[in-house]
């Protein structure tokens, strides 16, 4: 590099700014009036912009804040309590009474604009349970709670309409429960909605069935106690993480920047009353997002998956496929209409390794599917949150 900055120099005989004498570079517009530092502006000046007023450097302090003594005694004190609770000098330390501002003077601080440093706007989105708007809705409507009433069909068309969500809100639910696991929240926003992976026991529900037993299930209204969890649960619950280590593993060499995320409740904005929470969404950058929804199977789990699965799959020409008429099928479906993804990846997980079968979308199934599932929330659903005939017989 220097011999050749070296060689260039020399070729166009050009000096370089080191191989002259050194020189004062006059300035263009000298500036030879002083000023006292008060009057002094650094400001560049620009036509028809109003000249800043800065604080005056007589009387700055760089302080932000004094504090007062006892605040200082106050914050003192309580980290030292903090660090160190038997400290010495907390003995030393007076106690003293936590500083009281006057609320007028507060207010007239607050209504000040010059204290105020900046206004964000920032705007509130309020997310509501099914059964916070059941609750709204049963006090405005006066509906009585009662194990013999039935409701009004046009109540229900009312309720229906008054439990539509926005974008706004549909995503928020969905990030809010993203990666959460089972929280409050969660478990809130899902109660009173139908769920993917009941969708296969509403579709095949008789005409002769009682419906209460579904819907005392649906709703939760006897939930069973975490220490009586079945063990299958369990036992997929924590086999999940493996066989996602396994697909990504399986998948990372054929697909460019390939991630499998956690997914939260997956609520669409066109059937509020519906909901999905698929295991995971992969994305690549070859072929966009997918559905990733993880069954394993405990009594079967020392069988190779193709096997322990065999009443829920079928083998068409060399490939497995799912069988439609299964619950993972429905489960999908309604996993792939709530997210708007067009495929889903099922992977069947045992002791002895995974088995990933592509499901694609299937409108024309999902379209009856929807019928089904909104017939039973207006039919039953609606009018069991409205009156909770149902809970009241509940021994
Ligand atoms: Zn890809």
């Amino acid at each position: 590099m220097l011999f050749d900055l070296e060689h260039t120099a020399r070729i166009n005989d050009v000096k370089s700014c080191t191989s002259g004498q050194c020189q004062w570079v006059r300035r263009a517009k000298p500036n030879t009036n002083s000023c006292s530092l008060h009057d002094l502006k650094l400001t560049k000046s620009e036509y028809g912009k109003q000249e800043k007023a800065y604080a005056d450097i007589n009387n700055f302090d760089p302080r932000s804040i004094i504090p007062h003594p006892d605040t200082l005694n106050r914050k003192l004190r309580e980290g030292l309590q903090h660090v160190y609770s038997s400290a010495v000098g907390l003995h030393v330390l007076s106690h003293c009474p936590p500083p009281t501002v006057d609320e007028d003077i507060l207010q007239s601080f607050i209504t000040l604009d010059e204290n105020i440093d900046s206004v964000e706007e920032v705007e509130a989105i309020e997310i509501f349970s099914i059964y916070d708007i059941r609750d709204n809705f049963v006090s405005l409507h006066n509906i009585q709670v009662s194990a013999s009433e039935s409701v009004d069909t046009q109540l229900v068309s009312q309720f229906f309409e008054a439990i539509s969500l926005t974008q706004e809100q549909a995503d928020m639910i969905n990030e809010k429960t993203k990666g959460q696991g089972e929280t409050e929240f969660w478990v809130k926003q899902r109660v009173g909605r139908l769920t993917a992976s009941n969708f296969y026991k509403i579709c095949h529900l008789r005409e002769t069935t009682n419906r209460d037993n579904t819907l005392r299930e649906l709703l939760n209204y006897c939930p069973l106690p975490p220490e009586r969890t079945p063990v299958q649960f369990q036992w997929g619950h924590d086999k999940e993480q493996a066989a996602i280590d396994l697909y990504s593993k399986k998948f990372q060499k054929r697909h460019k920047g390939q991630c499998v995320n956690k997914s939260g409740l997956v609520v669409n904005t066109s059937w509020p009353h519906l909901g999905a929470s698929p295991d995971g969404i992969r994305c690549c950058e070859c072929c966009g997002k997918r559905v990733v929804e993880i069954k394993s199977l405990f009594s079967k789990r020392n069988l190779p998956p193709h096997i322990a699965a065999s009443e829920y799959i079928i083998k068409v020409n060399g490939k497995y496929k799912l069988k439609t008429e299964t619950r993972w099928y429905y489960q999908i479906q309604g996993e792939l209409a709530t997210t708007c993804f067009k495929i889903a990846d099922l992977i069947i997980y045992t002791n002895k390794g995974i088995l990933v079968i592509e499901v694609e979308f299937n409108v024309e199934f999902w379209k009856a599917m929807l019928k089904k599932l909104t017939d039973f929330y207006i039919g039953y659903m609606i009018p069991e949150l409205l009156t909770q005939k149902i809970l009241q017989k509940l021994p």
